[in-house]
């Protein structure tokens, strides 16, 4: 492929119209109701033709059609007033404003000046295809709460001259991939400048002399600026000039240069960015999966090079801004490069000033039992990296935590620093208009925002009007399914003659099941082939018949997922069931808008518990489809017996194909007993028992699964107490960053010092009962260190039948004696609270208070 560039010539609008352009240049017309609706008045037909994309169909205007709109006095007023609401919605004070005032008088600590969220993919709108799944429509729905909360967040991310492939099918049901060459000229995008007009670039150097440049585009994303590094430049050979060809392509070292562009590069992007707009510099570093890992690395090089810190110090001063999540509890989905490819890259006469390059391979090195010395893990570097690290669901927390322990030997699991943020979706990006407008109707402000108004009895929005709004959708992912089904058999090589049955594809007033995802095994694509004569009856009974309709992409490097895919379709494309089963090509954004309110039931069966979080679901429930879910992600911790069902799973059956059998059963049984029946149960023609579960779903999943509760989490749980650290670390010359680098230095020499000798304990004796007190005293050596180094703590709690303390709790005991060569006695008087076998540890853990916890440097000493 060679590296083209095009040139798009803008349409001059006439002066009347210029805020067209704004109005198409900020995508907040992605979830703007209104500014789609006048884009789409221009040229209904073209609207369509263009998918959406404001700033195709202002690219092809005819001069006679904008002559008409200028002299069309109530079109140039709505522009008017579209582009007054843009300019409102981004300078006035929105909830981080007033929760930033509230704090400074409670003199709470400050919230964030800026935040920067790195992500490998975005995914915002069908115009800008720069994600391939989840990860990136979750980094897209981050940044949209950010605005709509006022948030000072910046996006930094790649612009993939290909984006991710689009599918299509043969005709024997194969997936194939093409990669049209996106124009970033014809995008909702423009270019950073300098003053005097060139566009700005950033530089990074690559082994053999080489130089890597990169532009960078600018995405208005509401409030919040996106900076997306392209490669695709004159300066660059023609190697580089592919490093952002196209997201997840490529070898292992192309994949390394995208990284090192990503996040090196990014943060050269974001100086440049505050450079020309005086916006301030971040506090915080939102890592956001490992991909961006490098990022640390620019940030130490750069306080070796302005402030001739040590890299330590640096290191210091950088952990304490960084926030790192991570997405994925399969350890193959976890972001390896080989030692020797990192060893090139910074070392051999390409390394930085002040960093060795064992600096750099020791922040990514799996130093723990089964690690593999030879691999450099980002999600390894993620973690020591960050001061603060979590996972995207409670459950996923739970896994990440035993998935990294390894990291932190010594402590129990449940210590192990990362917390969990559940995701959330964007509701105005995910809620059919519609939908959202007869909410808006009936329902105050204060009732939208709690739910509320799904339960009011007067006025409200009757079941009768309910079951309407939701056949409405059912019929609009009809009518899109079946232009889709055509399309793809025409492209599959059937004549238009052959295609007379797809008008009868789907049934407007069938239950309508939706299965979307990628494709990679753990997510089950074909668990409903599992009995596939047991399916057809399901498909085609005669009384309560129900539809399924499914999309989604493999990795084309994933031949296992795409026989998956050609089994579902082959499946589908049998005459006897095609009218109720059909599999849709090129699953993204624009799809799925249209497919999650269309469908009643949204199933997702992965195998417990790989699915880190899912947010397909929480798109559907908000528009009051029911879920019908393994108890994984989200839904481990969100359902409640009355929002949809959990299929049961068979945890703990090693065999796959046993295990496959039973809960494909399972969801078979749940789908003919207990789903269709209730779904085809009516009274007065309505479904009443449905309906109640899709009003409770709405009132209650509704507000919990928004991003903008997801992201106030992130701002109130991470962002803050790093950018406190941050600011602890940064001030002045930063000398709290070079005395605490110097802290742990010697904490790190003494360690081998720090014992328990000896523990007694005062008033425990056979017959102790709730209320008596015990006092325990430890005697312990510290070696070079002071007591004030460390905390030495008791883990007490029930002791289980295997002799561990379970549920336990940590206190801490104070320094009650000083012996001579550094010994000391600490001690602590507990009342017994509960009956039980009682048991307690001794341990000492290092102490700071810079540290994010007492975990942060994985040392402990626990008593022999
Ligand atoms: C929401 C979404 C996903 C992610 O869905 P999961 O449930 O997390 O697998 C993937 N692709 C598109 C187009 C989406 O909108």
């Amino acid at each position: 492929m060679r590296a083209i560039r095009r040139f798009t010539v803008r349409t001059v609008l006439p002066d009347a119209l210029a805020a067209l352009d704004e109005l198409a240049l900020n995508l907040r017309w992605a979830w703007h109701e209104p500014t789609r609706h006048l884009f789409a008045g221009i040229d209904p037909e073209r609207w369509s033709a263009v998918h959406g994309d404001p700033v195709k169909l202002l690219g092809g205007l005819s001069p006679e059609r904008l002559d008409e709109l200028t002299a069309d006095p109530e079109f140039v007023a709505r522009v008017a007033e579209l582009a007054e609401s843009l300019r409102q919605y981004r300078h006035e004070e929105r909830w981080y404003q007033v929760e930033a005032h509230r704090r400074e008088e409670a003199g709470e600590a400050a919230l964030p000046a800026s935040i920067a969220y790195f992500s490998a993919e975005f995914g915002i709108t069908g115009a800008l295809p720069q994600y391939s799944g989840g990860l990136g429509i979750l980094a897209g729905d981050h940044l949209k709460s950010a605005s709509d909360l006022g948030a000072p967040i910046v996006g930094v991310g790649l612009l993939y001259g290909a984006g991710y492939f689009r599918q299509s099918l043969t005709r024997d049901g194969w997936q194939h991939e093409t990669y049209p060459l996106l124009d970033p000229d014809n995008l909702p995008l423009s270019l950073v400048r300098e003053a005097d007009e060139t566009p700005s670039k950033i530089s990074l150097g690559l082994p053999g002399g080489r130089t890597l440049y990169a532009q960078i585009w600018r995405a208005d994303v509401g409030r919040v600026p996106l900076l997306l590094l392209d490669s695709n430049v004159p300066e660059n050979d023609d190697l580089a000039r592919r490093v952002t060809d196209r997201l997840y392509g490529g070898t292992s070292e192309h994949r390394l240069h995208q990284e090192l562009l990503l996040g090196m590069g990014g943060v050269k992007a974001l100086r440049v960015h505050s450079r020309l707009t005086g916006a301030p510099e971040p506090e915080v570093y939102h890592c956001n999966e490992g991909h961006a890992g490098f990022l640390g690395i620019e940030r130490i090089r750069e306080l070796i090079a302005s402030a001739g810190m040590s890299f330590p110090a640096a290191a210091e001063a950088v952990r304490a801004g960084t926030v790192f999540t991570t997405h994925t509890p399969v350890p193959a989905g976890i972001d390896r490069f080989g030692a020797d490819l990192i060893g090139e890259h910074f070392g051999g006469g390409n390394e930085l000033p002040g960093i060795g390059v064992e600096d750099v391979l020791a922040l990514g090195r799996e130093t723990y039992a089964g690690g593999d010395p030879g691999v450099f893990n980002m999600a390894v570097m993620g973690l020591r990296l960050a001061k603060r690290a979590n996972g995207v669901a409670q459950l996923h927390g739970r896994v990440s935590r035993g998935m990294f322990a390894s990291l932190w030997p010594g402590f129990d699991v449940s210590e192990v620093p990362i917390t969990s943020v559940t995701n959330g979706v964007h509701a105005d990006t995910w809620t059919d208009p519609a939908f959202t407008q007869a909410q808006a109707e009936y329902f105050t402000a204060d009732e939208l925002a709690t739910g509320e108004g799904w339960y009011r009895s007067e006025g409200g929005i009757d079941n009768a009007t309910l079951w309407q709004l939701r056949r409405q959708m059912r019929s609009r992912l009809v009518e899109d399914a079946r232009a889709r089904v055509r399309k793809s058999w025409l492209k599959r090589g059937a004549s238009p003659a052959e295609l007379g049955w797809v008008d009868s594809v789907l049934d407007p007033d069938v239950l309508t099941i939706g299965f979307a995802r990628r494709v990679p095994t753990y997510k089950r694509l074909t668990l409903m082939l599992r009995d596939m004569d047991r399916l057809k009856r399901l498909l085609t009974d005669p009384d309560r018949p129900v539809q399924i309709v499914v999309a989604g992409k493999s990795h084309p490097a994933d031949e296992q997922g795409i026989r998956l895919i050609q089994k579902l379709v082959q499946f589908a494309d049998a005459e006897d069931v095609r009218h109720r089963i059909v599999f849709l090509p090129n699953y993204d954004i624009e799809m799925a808008q249209t497919l999650y309110p269309g469908c009643d039931v949204w199933l997702n069966n992965p195998l417990r518990p790989l699915e880190a979080c899912g947010t397909s679901g929480m798109k559907a429930a908000l528009n009051g489809s029911l879920n019908l879910s393994i108890l994984d992600g989200w839904w481990d911790e969100m359902y409640d017996g009355e929002n949809g069902w959990a299929i049961p799973t068979a945890d703990g059956v090693d065999d796959h194909e046993h295990r496959d059998d039973l809960e494909a059963a399972a969801l078979y049984d749940l789908l003919e007993h207990t789903v269709a029946p209730r779904f085809y149960d009516r009274t007065d023609g309505l479904p009443v028992h449905w309906l109640e579960n899709v009003r409770h779903t709405l009132a209650t999943l509704g507000p919990k699964v928004q991003a903008t509760r997801m992201v106030r989490e992130y701002i109130t749980e991470l962002y803050t107490p790093t950018a406190e650290f941050y600011r602890a670390l940064n001030a002045g010359n930063r000398e709290a960053a070079a005395e605490l680098a110097d802290w742990k230095a010697r904490v790190h020499e003494a360690w081998p010092g720090v014992r328990v000798d000896h523990v007694e304990s005062e008033g425990l004796h056979e017959a102790v009962k709730v209320g008596d007190h015990v006092t325990v005293k430890a005697f312990v050596s510290l070696g070079a260190l002071r007591p004030e180094d460390v905390e030495v703590q008791v883990n007490y709690g029930r002791v289980g039948e295997d002799d561990e303390i379970d549920d336990f709790g940590t206190a801490e005991l104070s320094l009650t004696d000083t012996y001579e060569g550094g010994r000391y006695q600490f001690s602590r008087v507990f009342t017994l609270a509960q009956a039980g076998p009682f048991g307690y540890a001794v341990r000492i853990v290092p102490r700071h208070e810079r540290l994010a916890g007492h975990t942060e440097l994985g040392l402990v000493t626990t008593a022999s």
